[in-house]
């Protein structure tokens, strides 16, 4: 069976941390904000939020569609699943309203 969750991105997290072999940090990758999702699968900006991530994988529009075919069957018994149906409706309607 397939993972799938949906998450919220904190307000900052840091994008990545480099260790050398001894797990001493080499190097800290900037901060992002719970604006900067990228799909894992093809880069698009991620602009759903909670964000749809399937096995580990956050996932755009499109490629939610494609790789999780029955997205809204599993959301909607999720808890709130009705009430985020509803949110992603209108972030989507308000993106398709400034394209
Ligand atoms: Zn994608």
């Amino acid at each position: 069976m397939d993972d799938f969750y949906l998450w919220y991105p904190p307000a900052e997290r840091i994008s990545y941390v480099i260790l050398d072999w001894d797990r001493n940090v080499e190097e800290v990758g900037p901060i992002l904000t719970d604006a900067d999702v990228v799909c894992d699968i093809c880069n698009a900006e991620v602009s759903l939020r909670p964000v749809p991530v399937w096995n580990g994988n956050a996932l755009c529009d499109d490629c939610l569609g494609k790789f999780v075919p029955d997205w809204y069957q599993r959301v909607s018994v999720m808890g709130d699943g009705e009430k985020i149906l509803e949110d992603w409706y209108e972030q989507r309607r308000a993106r398709w309203a400034s394209e």
